[in-house]
């Protein structure tokens, strides 16, 4: 169970999320208003490969995560 201040803190990082101008974000992703999946983990929908844009993300740089892809392998692993 998540707490309060670790849900604000992720609230706060969703805006900052760019996942909704990535070329492999669909209409299923965008219906489901998912993002921040290097953090709460892969996407619900079938998504195919078109482009990641995670390495250009200010939550991937503040985190210092590495890689992308994570709405389809889940959350990013440090
Ligand atoms: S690293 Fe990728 S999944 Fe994580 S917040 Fe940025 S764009 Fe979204
Ligand atoms: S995790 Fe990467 S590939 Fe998936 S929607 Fe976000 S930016 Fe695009």
């Amino acid at each position: 169970m998540p707490t309060v201040k670790k849900m604000d803190e992720n609230a706060g990082l969703r805006d900052r999320c760019i996942c909704a101008r990535c070329p492999s974000y669909d209409d299923c992703t965008r219906k489901g208003k998912e993002l921040l999946y290097c953090i709460e983990g892969k996407s619900s929908c079938k998504l195919e490969r078109y482009g990641c844009v995670c390495g250009v993300c200010p939550v991937e740089k503040m985190k210092g995560f590495t890689g992308g892809y994570f709405c389809i392998g889940g959350k990013a692993s440090r």
